[in-house]
């Protein structure tokens, strides 16, 4: 049996916090296709060189090589029980491809959360989110702040303020997402499989109505 979650949400409303948190209470893998993305920036690959192009401007990078990707992380042994998959599928042509795959491992998408916020919400988190270079742990300014600034608390590496945080290519971000992602509300909505779930509160409070929702 395969536990896989679709964590779908705007940009900056909380879906790598929750999904750390989760990971760690339920044994899933954690899988980012932004972190991933961000680690093959950091390791100069040609996926990397490609992916910057687009994340710099705030778009999103070509399905084919989001699909590969993530085809290559979920194939690996610490998701042979499921994930937490975080930042895909973004594209309803994503969202097939997932179900091919996973159909192939012998599982399917369990659950949806779907994490939403008001725009003003998202500028503020954005904004003031910190993203740690070794392992990308996450902080905000105001809302979590490192106890030593701009040191991670986790494994001590430098935090940084990821380029595509700044406002104008929020605002960007926000509009792809409404065109491109918003589809799958309605696609996991009709299969039954999406949860709603209040984003604009603490991180305690989302984590509680996320496990008290995945239960059911
Ligand atoms: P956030 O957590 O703020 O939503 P992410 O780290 O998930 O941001 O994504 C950062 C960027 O990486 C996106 O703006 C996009 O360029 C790229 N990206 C991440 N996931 C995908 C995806 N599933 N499909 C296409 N591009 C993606
Ligand atoms: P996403 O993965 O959806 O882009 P993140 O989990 O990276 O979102 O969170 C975006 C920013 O908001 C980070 O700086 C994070 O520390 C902060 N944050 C996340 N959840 C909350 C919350 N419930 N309340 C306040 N700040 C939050």
């Amino acid at each position: 049996m395969t536990t896989f979650i679709v964590l779908l949400g705007p940009p900056g409303v909380g879906k790598g916090t929750q999904a750390k948190i989760l990971a760690e209470t339920t044994n899933l893998a954690h899988v980012s296709s932004g972190d991933l993305f961000r680690e093959n920036i950091k390791n100069q690959t040609d996926l990397g060189k490609l992916a910057k192009s687009y994340m710099d401007k705030g778009e999103l990078v070509p399905d084919d090589v989001t699909i590969k990707m993530i085809r290559d992380r979920i194939s690996r042994p610490d998701c042979s029980l499921g994930a937490i998959l975080d930042g895909f599928p973004r594209t309803p042509a994503q969202a097939e491809a997932l179900e091919a795959m996973l159909a192939e491992f012998n599982g399917q998408v369990d659950a949806v959360p779907y994490i939403t916020a008001a725009e003003s919400v998202l500028v503020e988190r954005t904004g003031g989110r910190f993203t740690c270079r070794a392992n990308g742990h996450i902080y905000h300014q105001t809302f979590n702040p490192p106890k030593k600034n701009g040191i991670c608390d986790i494994d001590g590496s430098e935090l940084y303020q990821r380029d595509d945080d700044k406002v104008e290519t929020v605002t960007v971000r926000i509009r792809v997402y409404l065109e491109q992602t918003i589809p799958l509300v309605e696609y996991y909505r009709k299969l039954g499989k999406l949860i709603e779930i209040n984003g604009a509160q603490a991180v305690e409070q989302v984590t509680k109505d996320l496990l008290a929702a995945l239960k059911k």
